[in-house]
């Protein structure tokens, strides 16, 4: 079955005039959402201030050719629905299950850790934002700055003042601090949101000139100011070579987050040979600044909706970090709005 029926057809498709609904943030949340909302009916538009869909699930261009995944390293699929979606995608060659040696890298020491199945994206993870995205009225380079209500719609307005027009139902699918402004017309909501904490990370895309000496492609980091490095190139449908990326722990890049990107970029690089034993060497080193990278913790809602207002929020920090967690709050989101 194509990947995009699994959503397109999970709910009954209705007739007669339904609400107009803006959706805020490409990411995996708001693409899921808009996803199952289009099949059933609806009018849905996507409004995201990236360059393309995606969010967090990020793919970035190396100065060779390649690309890393900067954001998302890979995602697990735990529930039948997101089950049915990756095997799909994987029969459409969009994923691919990643079959990297992973463990633990403590100053030089690997642990291999328990075997599991882990996905990504092919070429890069933001391969399944665009497949979720194709088909969708969705417009890229804009950010909504203001939601306001106009009779018994919202009117959204961007942050360079121009008019992105009314909808009945509004979404926020972006990391909760974002979302708050958003929500100001359902206060409640935007109370609940402000409570969600999210985590900040440093990632630095590294390419080298020779493999990296060690047994494994991705490994979590203990006693470092690195929680985890990736072999990117391990991965399935890469443009060969040898690039890493390496994600600063929430400690550090809360501690760090004002630094910038240079000062960012060889610290980490060093925290890698650390991590390694030994030193190592990059001929390219980029730092990238998530502010909003995980939830910590997320809250246990599933997703927020006031069916009055018809205003409404999803993502990782509702009902479970990481990307599968983000698909299940943009599903669980669309149910209760159809069904209102
Ligand atoms: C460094 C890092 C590593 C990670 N590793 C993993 C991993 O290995 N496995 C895993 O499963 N998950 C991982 N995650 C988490 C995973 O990426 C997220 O859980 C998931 O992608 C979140 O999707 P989302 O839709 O909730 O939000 P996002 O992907 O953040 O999407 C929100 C979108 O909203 C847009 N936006 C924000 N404000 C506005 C506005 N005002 N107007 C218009 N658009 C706006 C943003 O541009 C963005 O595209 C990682 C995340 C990071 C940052």
């Amino acid at each position: 079955m194509p990947a995009s029926r699994v959503l397109d057809e999970l709910l009954p498709r209705r007739s007669g005039p339904l609400p107009r609904v803006a959706v805020i943030g490409a990411g995996m949340s708001g693409l899921a959402l808009a996803r199952v909302l289009t099949g059933a009916g609806f009018g849905v538009r996507v409004l995201d201030t990236g360059r393309g869909p995606g969010g967090r699930l990020s793919t970035r261009r190396s100065a060779e050719g390649g690309s890393f995944d900067h954001g998302a390293q890979y995602f697990t699929a735990r529930e039948p629905l997101f089950r049915a979606l990756v095997d799909a995608w994987v029969a459409d060659g969009v994923a691919a299950e990643w079959r990297g040696r992973i463990g633990t890298l403590t100053r030089g020491a690997v642990t291999p850790a328990k075997a599991s199945v882990r996905y990504v994206g092919v070429p890069g993870m933001s391969a399944v934002a665009k497949a979720l995205a194709d088909g969708l009225d969705v417009r890229t380079g804009v950010r909504v700055e203001r939601v306001a209500r106009e009779g018994l719609a919202w009117r959204l307005t961007s942050e360079t003042g121009e008019d992105l027009g009314l909808a009945e139902v509004v979404v926020a699918a972006v990391p909760a601090p974002q979302a708050v402004p958003l929500l100001a017309g359902a206060p409640t909501l935007a109370a609940q949101a402000g409570t969600a904490r999210m985590s900040p990370c440093w990632a630095v895309m590294a390419r080298f000139d020779a493999p990296v000496a060690v047994e494994l492609d991705g490994a979590f980091v203990e006693d470092s100011a690195l929680s985890w490095v990736a072999r990117d190139t391990s991965k399935p449908g890469r443009v060969p070579g040898e690039r890493w990326v390496l994600h600063g722990s929430p400690e550090f890049s809360a501690a760090h987050l004002e630094e910038t990107p240079e000062a960012m970029a060889p610290r980490l690089v060093e925290a890698f040979g650390q991590a390694l034993g030994r030193d190592v060497r990059a001929v390219e080193a980029v730092a990238h600044r998530w502010r909003f990278a995980m939830p910590s913790p997320p809250l246990e809602a599933s997703a927020l909706y006031d069916a009055g207002l018809r205003l409404g929020a999803c993502g990782d920090w509702c009902a479970g970090p990481r990307v599968e967690g983000a698909f299940l709050s943009g599903v669980a989101l669309a149910r209760r709005i159809a069904a209102s």
